[in-house]
């Protein structure tokens, strides 16, 4: 059974003092749903305020109040941020809070229709659980798990071609399951704990079946789930294509535009994976910084099952915000997520910003072909 924290113990200890919503030199908002909606329940210290007043009947459940606690991308600025012993489980509380919402059936809609097509489908969307594989996984070394997002949305699955191209061109070993289920990271962040281990007993029952010892992944929230809770040997595919890049000397060219990198939430603050992806654009272009880099990076907005229910969408997003950053450093954009890439690549359209939005797969692969 996954562990809920006593957040009662917690929430009283935050002093409101606000330091978690701002970057590491205060110069920046850095907590994405307070840089959306600029209101004090919104942001870390808030939001514990308002589940304490919940807990203790001073505020009624709501379907918003619902919506602000889900509003939370888990992006783990405020765990990075906060100056206070308890700030490593400052998301744990509002999964513990989220959590208890759900046992009392007060889940806002959305969410609720999340987890009614997560445990029906295995996606999110309630597409037919048929993911479109380059090769099928028959006892390979390496299981290519794509997560939901690349399964799926149609900008995402291009980058997962770009990466089973390149992993062809090196002459990899790997397979797909054409019925790949979600692993359930976002039901675990979201506090269906129930659905969670539903979905790891049902994928574990599965790998050991068909004989799965190693998985490489292009999705930070299924790494990060497969890696800390169901304990595989995983690798992000930065990790595995810098190894690759390093060990078979893959021969690249250079990209003459300037990059610049964005780092999913779930890679570098929750898995401390900052380097390999910068090595490998370093390797194949020249990489420039946006100031908000590395453990002071900006989310996207798409954690915690914000890429479906959207509640940090809209004019000032903080997809829109990261993107007019990006157009600021440089005229391509990369990450190394499905779930940013989808999110970014939107909102660079809708502000006409000129800056392209790519997966490190897709770039390297720019690199390999030139
Ligand atoms: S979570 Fe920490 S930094 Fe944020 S308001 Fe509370 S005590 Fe201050
Ligand atoms: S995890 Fe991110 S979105 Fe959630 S309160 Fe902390 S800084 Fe804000």
């Amino acid at each position: 059974m996954m562990e809920k924290i006593n957040y009662a113990e917690i929430v009283h200890r935050c002093f409101r003092c606000g330091y978690c919503k701002f970057s590491s030199d205060y110069s920046e908002i850095n907590c994405p749903s307070y840089a959306k909606y600029r209101f004090e329940t919104y942001f870390s210290g808030g939001r514990m305020w308002l589940i304490r007043a919940w807990m203790n009947g001073n505020v009624k459940w709501s379907e918003h109040l619902g919506e602000i606690i889900y509003s939370c991308s888990a992006c783990r600025n405020c765990v990075e941020h906060c100056v206070f012993k308890f700030s490593e489980q400052l998301v744990d509380v509002f999964i513990a809070a989220r959590s208890d919402m759900v046992e009392k059936g007060q889940a806002p809609k959305k969410v609720v229709e999340f987890f009614r097509n997560l445990a029906k489908f295995g996606n999110p969307w309630g597409y037919a659980a048929k993911v479109e594989v380059a090769r099928e996984y028959v006892g390979n070394e390496f299981l290519l798990h794509a997560g939901c997002v690349a399964a799926y949305d149609e900008r995402a699955k291009m980058a997962l071609k770009a990466l089973t191209e390149i992993l062809d061109l090196a002459g990899v070993d790997y397979g797909m399951f054409s019925d790949e289920t979600c692993e359930g990271n976002e039901a675990l962040i979201m506090g269906e704990f129930g659905l969670f281990e539903h979905l790891m007993d049902k994928n574990k029952r599965k790998f050991e079946e068909r004989g799965v010892r190693k998985v490489l992944t292009p999705d930070p929230h299924s790494f990060n789930a497969l890696r800390n809770y169901y304990r595989m040997d995983v690798l992000h595919h930065t990790q595995f294509l810098w190894s690759l890049m390093k060990d078979r000397g893959l021969k690249t060219s250079r990209i003459d535009q300037k990059v610049t990198y964005h780092d999913p939430c779930f890679l570098g603050r929750w898995n401390a994976v900052y380097e390999e992806p910068r090595k490998i654009l370093s390797k194949i272009s020249t990489l420039y910084e946006m100031p908000r880099n590395r453990k002071n990076s900006f989310c996207c907005g798409g954690g915690g099952g914000n890429f479906y229910t959207d509640y940090l969408g809209g004019k000032e997003s903080p997809a829109r915000i990261r993107v007019r950053e990006a157009a600021e450093t440089a005229d391509i954009l990369v990450t190394a997520c499905p779930a940013c890439l989808m999110m970014l690549d939107n909102a660079a359209r809708d502000e006409k910003v000129g800056v392209e939005v790519k997966d490190i797969a897709e770039i390297l692969l720019e690199a390999l072909k030139r």
